[in-house]
């Protein structure tokens, strides 16, 4: 079987295992004896669903590290049909495919190329799945937390590539970096009791979340002028849940809640705290993001984005939603975004990732790890980004 047949059976495989943020042990376990299967007798797993093989390479001091989600978003509609993969001229389409199982594929890939026996890789390479990904990326924090402490000391160099989604209707891209992504809960108590009171401008809980979240647009204009970033571009608000009230139409309920999604750049991270206390005075309201929202960004003088900038200069750019990327970053493992799945049609019914894609980043990935272990670093180059997304 060839390279390309055997990764779309891999894809076909992982999408049929369903593996909804929170599920995914079934698929973790797979991925596990399907690298156990290969031959690889040192696979691990790190704290939970994560799991991770070290191929030790010919270059023993630098490591690349190739990482991708095992978990996708909830799927709305018949099971039967959404986790079956279906072909269509040089598509493959199902549930997850391009976002982020054909990810897992291509790993899988690298899994048997480098099997023991075989040729060794020319650098140690570590393949990490990591789980919770779409809802915050709690898996790879795990795995980048357990890389530093106890794998990234004995390297002059590491880095990475996060197999998300990069292709689009242009073609492909790098993605070097992201913006911060939390959901933001907006809360409010305030007077309760019968709906025909006056209640004057001590104002009810509902009312402030909602005026809150009326001035989100003009909020977003002033982050938007404020905070804008060359390469991550702008940064967003928007609501996305409230609650409040039961059914009752003449009572005023107590307390109001609401969530909203915050996109931002690094200027904003860093003023955030600032922000978010002035406006909780303003609005009398209480602000909690469920993670601090940190941006990824790929430091130009690292040794993968160096490899990655000689080759492709004119195609890196920003990737448009939150990845894995900003876990590494926080435990100092610099990577780049790079996989077959089409972007624009990740978290719908219709993922979906071509098997042109698929061969292209191939012989992309290859080239990477043939590149890395021999790149010669130039240190302080500081290559300015160019957008083209
Ligand atoms: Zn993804």
């Amino acid at each position: 079987m060839g390279r390309l047949e055997a990764i779309e059976g891999d894809t076909a495989k992982y999408v049929a295992i369903q593996s909804v943020s929170g599920s995914e042990r079934e698929l973790a376990g797979t991925v596990f004896n399907d690298l156990r299967a290969i031959g690889h007798n040192k696979v691990e797993m790190i704290d939970g669903n994560n799991v991770a093989l070290l191929i030790p390479g010919v270059n023993r001091n630098r490591l690349l590290i190739l990482n991708s989600h095992l978990d996708t978003i909830p799927f709305k509609g018949k099971k039967r049909d959404l986790y079956k993969l279906r072909k269509v001229d040089d598509w493959l389409v199902g549930a997850g495919a391009g976002d982020n199982k054909v990810g897992i594929a291509m790993e899988m890939d690298i899994a048997r190329k480098y099997k023991p026996g075989a040729s060794l890789p020319p650098c140690d390479i570590m393949l990490t799945f990591s789980e919770l990904e779409e809802v915050g990326g709690f898996g790879s924090l795990k795995v980048a937390a357990w890389l530093e402490d106890q794998h990234s000391a004995r390297y002059d160099e590491v880095g990475g590539i996060i197999l998300e989604p990069t292709y689009n209707e242009k073609g492909e891209f790098f993605g070097i970096g992201h913006r911060g992504a939390t959901p933001v809960t907006v809360t409010a108590t305030g007077p309760t009791g019968h709906a025909g009171k006056d209640y004057g401008y001590d104002l009810p809980a509902l009312t402030r979340v909602a005026r809150f979240m009326g001035d989100l647009p003009r909020l977003q204009v002033e982050w938007q002028k404020k905070y804008a970033h060359d390469l991550l571009d702008l940064p967003t608000a928007n609501p996305t849940i409230l609650r409040a009230g039961g059914n009752m139409t003449n009572q005023v309920p107590a307390t109001a809640e609401g969530v909203f999604d915050l996109r931002t750049t690094p200027a904003m991270n860093t003023a955030w705290p600032i922000i978010k206390t002035k406006l909780e005075d303003k609005y009398g309201v209480t602000l909690k993001e469920a993670w601090p929202p940190n941006h990824g960004l790929c430091d130009p003088d690292s040794l993968i984005y160096q490899v990655i900038n000689d080759r492709w200069s004119d195609e890196l750019g920003a990737f448009p939603y939150g990845c894995d990327m900003n876990a590494f970053a926080e435990h100092s493992t610099p990577t780049v975004i790079y996989g077959p799945g089409y972007l624009p049609d990740i978290h719908t019914t219709g993922d979906r990732v071509s098997r042109t894609a698929i061969v292209e980043a191939g012989r992309n990935i290859d080239y990477i790890i043939r590149e890395y272990p021999i790149f010669k670093r130039q240190s302080g180059s500081s290559v300015a980004p160019i957008s083209v997304q």
